[in-house]
């Protein structure tokens, strides 16, 4: 069970259904393709490693299209695979704007590892029956449940997001706040139960923070 509910998608609110990917005319391939390429560029500006992954489209209208791996973020990161450009992108921000700096300030420590659940899933949101897809049946989000700091102290969402430790506490909900300024949409546990071990970023519409 708890592993069930580890593994369901997220709900971002206030978001419309949306389709499965279908034939693209000419003109909005050509300005998708544009933007795949500037966004390629802005990660190797920014020397973030990563590789462009071949557009892969599954069955349920399921899909991952202009999705990389990154492979090196200055901070190592478990169950990372393909993600849309864009997400990768701010996720890679968000690390080296976010997560170090309110490391350094509320913990005193680097953060070593992030632990995730994951991106790519094809599912419904929160996995319901009948439910539209999920941002993650796009590779377009990624669940954040931990992060192990040098030394080797392992915080989680799960125990630390209303655990007793003050500093974990405040250290969690700027990552989230920080998450919220840079992805389209950022849930962490206060915003369901689905989610009380995990913060969901995504890429879909938002903005929506909670
Ligand atoms: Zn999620």
């Amino acid at each position: 069970m708890l592993i069930m509910l580890a593994l369901a998608g997220c709900i971002p609110r206030g978001q419309q259904s949306r389709e499965p990917p279908r034939a693209q005319t000419p003109a909005r391939a050509e300005r998708n393709s544009a933007q795949i390429l500037q966004c390629h560029l802005d990660l190797a500006r920014e020397e973030i490693g990563f590789r462009a992954l071949p557009d892969q489209r599954f069955s349920g209208g399921c899909s991952a299209l202009g999705a990389v791996q990154l492979t090196e973020i200055g901070t190592p990161v478990t169950n990372l695979r393909a993600m849309t450009c864009p997400l990768a992108r701010q996720f890679a921000r968000w690390n080296r704007e976010a997560v170090q700096p309110a490391a350094d300030q509320w913990l005193g420590r680097r953060v070593v590892r992030i632990e995730t659940f994951g991106t790519y899933g094809c599912r419904t949101v929160n996995s319901q029956p009948g439910a539209r897809l999920s941002e993650h049946a796009y590779a377009n989000a990624v669940d954040v449940s931990g992060f192990v700091l040098e030394g080797g102290r392992r915080i989680t969402v799960q125990d630390g997001w209303n655990g007793d430790d003050d500093r974990v506490r405040r250290f969690l909900r700027a990552v989230h706040r920080a998450g919220c300024r840079r992805f389209a949409v950022g849930l962490s546990p206060d915003s369901d139960a689905y989610h009380y071990n995990h913060m969901h970023f995504d890429m879909g519409r938002g903005p929506y923070c909670r």
